[in-house]
């Protein structure tokens, strides 16, 4: 069984965590991650999602400060050049990030944060939190996955063809993260999540 490891041992970097755990959640756009996310903190009230900031408009329903932080690709590269995001990485023309310091209180202070991203933010996680606990959700079939990005009426057709073009060359990196699991049957999915994190 998988078990989730402490970042405890991580990489000695000075703002190594010693006490709460990084659980990265990533796959391709429209793979369901997202749902699964909510889902998984609704039932487990002990973990934690941090929002991350986004020069992407918001959606239709999505809150400033619950779903993303919106702000301007200028905001963002100051974050950046002032080293403020832990990870960071330019997505279907936006730019996606993780603020650094809430991250790193949190997990200082016991908690078990869940970072929902791409693939090249939850490389970068990997890269300087080994022990973090990475599983990369997969869709069914790439044309049930396509299925879902369309149906998001409110994506462009730009947005969309970029998220296909993306989501193909995320899921051929699916083996370098811990676990694999598929979003066929949600609720499947949703406790194989569950049994990788709590063991
Ligand atoms: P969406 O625009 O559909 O909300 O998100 C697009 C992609 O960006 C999704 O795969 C989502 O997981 C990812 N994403 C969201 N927040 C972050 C972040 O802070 N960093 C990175 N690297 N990706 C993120």
């Amino acid at each position: 069984m998988m078990q989730v490891i402490s970042t405890k041992s991580a990489a000695s970097t000075k703002e190594c965590p010693t006490v709460g755990k990084l659980i990265i959640l990533t796959g391709p756009s429209g793979v369901g991650k997202g749902t699964l996310m909510r889902s998984l903190l609704q039932r487990h009230p002990q973990l934690q999602y941090s929002i991350s900031v986004t020069t992407r408009s918001p959606r239709q329903g999505e809150i400033d400060g619950k779903d993303y932080y919106f702000i301007s690709r200028r905001e963002f590269e100051q974050l950046v050049a002032a080293g403020e995001l832990l990870e960071w990485a330019e997505f279907a023309g936006n730019y996606y990030g993780t603020p650094r310091k809430a991250v790193i209180n949190q997990v200082h202070s016991g908690k078990w944060i869940v970072l929902e991203i791409e693939l090249k933010g939850a490389r970068q996680i990997r890269a300087s939190y080994p022990n973090a606990l990475s599983i990369f959700i997969l869709p069914p079939s790439l044309s049930e996955l396509e299925k879902r990005i369309r149906s998001r009426a409110q994506d462009s057709q730009e947005a969309i063809a970029r998220r296909l073009h993306r989501a193909q060359e995320e899921i051929s990196a699916a083996d370098e993260f811990d676990l694999q699991i598929v979003n066929d049957d949600f609720e499947t999915a949703l406790n194989s999540i569950e049994a990788a994190i709590f063991g």
